[in-house]
């Protein structure tokens, strides 16, 4: 019986494994820029706490959630998505007490759904995401808009574009579904189920439809920037001012709804624009979700947050054709001649590990010329050769890889050698 990789997940392997670590690294830096603090939740959460959240018509709920019976036979899911767990989390730890409002939390960690697998969508990826929660100022927005977009810099992207909509407060989506149920009734049996289904339940998800998105009446939905009352407009209208006062370019696009049922006002996307990347665009989804606290039981905490898959983000690197720069190269590497020699060296190696120097040996006895050659291949700066006669005089040939140069020196003194030029 052969085991191959669940279909959609993958094997991150060290030749990619350091790009991770590295975006990664530059994530944690951008959010601690911006006061942002890591959150970690459970990887499944109740079932019900999404079907509440993110909407029983929702593309996640009804066919992309890891859903299973624990054996206390309470419903379980696999985190489909990050925002309905860290406010759950906001609410049972109080968070909205906390002195500094609004709160700033940020994830990088797995989410799980059951999709078809393509280029840039998996069934296991990884997210990094921010929420903002507590307050309803444009200007959070703005923020959680600029470090998404700071984040894409920072690790060199230049082909993204910012796409943005508002979806208006309670009032202005209910004018605009009315509308909405009116423009698409006639001729729903031209749509597929999914989409008949949401005509009453949700009319919204309809503009968001991957199957139906070419039929004619799409184009001329009525438009919910048509139906933005005072209150949503004048919002929609500050966020824009800041925006562009903070010298970041925008696209509107009445169309623009998102996928999950708690957005209300901003939503955004960042989408790559280089040439040839694949069919899904799409870097990363955001959105506000004012209400999400009182429909899981906790108080009014407004809030806006995005999400953003790293294995997208790679991609676009990828399609950009950005280099990430590797490196791991290693300081040491200790070659020895012998089983004296593979103690001591043994022992040198480790009193090298502790100074901080990267550092390794053969582990397989080797010849010398193998042993050299290993180096090379890790790019190791520097060579200690330990022979017979090295051990009985309680030193180490020392070789310079870059310089070519070799001297013998004691093993304190090669420890002070390596680590003036390590740091
Ligand atoms: P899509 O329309 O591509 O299905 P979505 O609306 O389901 O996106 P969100 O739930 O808003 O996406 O997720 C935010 C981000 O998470 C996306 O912009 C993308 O970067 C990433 N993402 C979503 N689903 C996947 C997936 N299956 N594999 C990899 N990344 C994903
Ligand atoms: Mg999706």
């Amino acid at each position: 019986m052969k085991f191959k990789v669940p279909r959609g997940t993958q094997d991150i392997l060290p030749s990619e494994s350091w790009k991770w670590q590295k975006v990664e690294q530059m994530i944690r830096e951008a959010c601690e820029v911006y006061r942002y603090q890591e959150i970690r939740t459970p990887m499944f959460e109740q079932t019900e706490l999404f079907q509440r959240t993110v909407g029983d018509t929702t593309d996640i709920v009804t066919k992309e959630m890891y859903t299973f019976k624990d054996r206390g036979d309470r419903s379980m899911t696999l985190r489909p998505e990050g925002t309905a767990p860290v406010v759950r989390s906001f609410v049972e730890h109080k968070m909205f007490g906390w002195v500094d409002q609004p709160v700033k939390l940020y994830y990088i960690e797995p989410m799980f759904r059951y999709e078809r697998q393509q280029a840039g969508r998996y069934r296991q990826f990884v997210q990094f995401g921010t929420e903002a929660i507590g307050s309803a100022d444009p200007a959070i927005d703005a923020e959680v808009i600029a470090l998404a977009l700071d984040v894409y810099k920072k690790v060199g992207l230049k082909d993204i574009k910012l796409v943005l909509n508002s979806l208006g407060d309670k009032d202005s989506r209910t004018a605009h579904r009315d509308a909405l149920v009116a423009h698409f009734t006639p001729r729903i049996d031209e749509f597929c189920s999914d989409c008949q289904n949401r005509l009453e339940k949700n009319p919204l998800r309809i503009l968001d439809c991957k199957v139906d998105r070419d039929h004619p009446l799409m184009k001329t939905a009525p438009s919910l920037t048509d139906f933005l009352n005072d209150e949503s407009r004048a919002y929609f209208e500050k966020l824009q001012d800041l925006l562009t006062k903070a010298g970041i370019s925008y696209e509107l696009d009445p169309n623009l709804v998102r996928g999950l049922d708690y957005y209300n006002h901003t939503a955004f996307e960042i989408m790559s624009t280089a040439e040839g990347f694949g069919a899904i665009t799409t870097l990363c989804g955001g959105g506000r979700y004012n209400g999400l606290s009182e429909e899981i039981g906790g108080p009014s905490a407004p809030g806006i947050g995005f999400g953003m898959s790293i294995e997208r983000l790679l991609l676009a690197l990828e399609a950009e054709q950005v280099p990430l720069t590797n490196d791991d190269a290693l300081d040491v590497y200790v070659v020895t001649l012998g089983d004296a020699a593979k103690q001591e060296g043994f022992q040198i190696l480790q009193q090298l590990r502790s100074s901080g120097i990267r550092a390794d040996m053969d582990f397989l006895d080797r010849k010398m010329k193998a042993q050299m050659k290993s180096a090379d291949r890790l790019q190791a700066k520097w060579v200690t050769v330990i022979g017979e006669e090295e051990v009985e005089q309680q030193i180490v040939q020392l070789k310079n890889m870059a310089e070519g140069s070799q001297q013998s020196v004691s093993v304190e003194k090669l420890i002070e050698i390596i680590q003036a030029e390590v740091n």
